[in-house]
């Protein structure tokens, strides 16, 4: 069912939960065990992160290095089956510009749309590690406004290959990323918005944003969409801070602000179990109050910690 339905037809706040594919090496038990104790919520979807290839340079004997390319987090699209298979909950793949050609692209969503995966949040990617920006595929796509097209013109049958005549229409739902702090490539919030609005007029369906802790950002930031013309569902996407480390990665990473409040109350935490508490009853806060606005779905990146995220949605729904 796409995510949009599930919006429609919903008569209290969703939840949803984000996992990353497992590190190459290990089995699909990894994955059941971290949603296991998650599926009592009855989540909506599971959205399934997307990692692209890197470049490493392995040492041969004899001493030389040899450039390879290295998935570390293969399996989005069999996570997504399984996922489906074993929970009878509809799972949400995330599909990324960076490491793609148009023609790879067009193959995974026909392998989506077989295995009857109705959805897909549509991004560009991150730059590769070696890359000082982001650098499309030769064949691929530069933004994800040019991923997000190549989706809606499979749902309307038009294939790359213009010899494919009455080609079977997918019926993909889909999502786009949203920064209520604003991407940190963008020169103002403006400009950003604009590109966001592009994306929505090109057919995206809804928008789940970047993590932020401070709702304040997100209600701006949802004034601020409808106010240019944007006017489909808003998911925030959450994150809960757990250790001291986090106030400097999370900034850098994200281009997110950590409130003065919460960053005083982690930095006078003794351990990262006190850290995890006080990041827990931050997450908390911020998910009623996120509720009591009335937003859709409350989107939790689990990202490792499930235990957090169920402890936060416990107290919240
Ligand atoms: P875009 O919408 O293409 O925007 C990228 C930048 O380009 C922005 O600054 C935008 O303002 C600008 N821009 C857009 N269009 C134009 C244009 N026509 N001309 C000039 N500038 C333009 N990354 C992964 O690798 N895998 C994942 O699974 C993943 N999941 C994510 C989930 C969510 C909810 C979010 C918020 C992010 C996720 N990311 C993921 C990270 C994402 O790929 C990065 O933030 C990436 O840098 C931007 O992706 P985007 O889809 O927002 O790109």
């Amino acid at each position: 069912m796409k995510v949009t339905d599930h919006i429609q037809q919903a008569d209290k706040t969703l939840v949803s939960f984000e996992i990353l594919p497992p590190l190459k090496g290990r089995d699909i038990n990894s994955i059941y065990n971290h949603l296991n104790p998650l599926m009592e919520f009855k989540p909506a979807w599971i959205n399934v992160t997307y990692h692209r290839s890197e470049t490493a340079f392995k040492k041969r004997k004899d001493g030389s290095f040899e450039k390879v390319e290295v998935r570390k987090r293969p399996g989005t699209v069999g996570i997504c089956a399984a996922i489906m298979n074993h929970y009878k909950v509809d799972a949400v793949p995330h599909i990324i510009c960076g490491g793609f050609t148009m023609r790879e692209t067009e193959d995974a969503l026909i392998d989506l749309n077989f295995l009857g995966i109705d959805n897909v949040l549509a991004l560009r990617g991150d730059a590769g590690k070696n890359e000082a920006s982001f650098e499309p595929e030769p064949e691929g796509h530069r933004y994800a406004i040019d991923l997000l097209k190549q989706v809606a013109n499979l749902n309307n049958g038009i294939y790359l290959d213009d010899d494919i005549r009455d080609g079977g229409k997918t019926k993909f739902c889909i999502g786009v990323a949203g920064y209520p702090e604003k991407h940190f490539e963008a020169p103002n919030l403006a400009t950003d918005m604009q590109h966001l609005k592009d994306k929505v007029d090109a057919g995206a369906e809804y928008i789940m944003t970047q993590m932020f802790f401070d709702n304040s950002k997100f209600f701006s930031y949802v004034q601020m969409c409808r106010d240019n013309g944007i006017h489909i569902p808003i998911i925030p996407g959450l994150k809960p801070i757990t250790s001291k480390k986090q106030l400097s990665v999370l900034p850098r990473i994200f281009n997110v602000d950590i409130p003065t409040e919460l960053s005083s109350e982690i930095l006078k935490c003794k351990t990262d179990e006190d850290c995890e508490k006080v990041g827990t009853e931050w997450l908390i806060q911020q998910s009623k109050e996120l509720k009591a606005f009335g937003v859709p779905v409350l989107h939790y990146y689990t990202l490792g910690k499930p235990k957090v995220i169920w402890n936060v949605v416990k107290e919240v729904m």
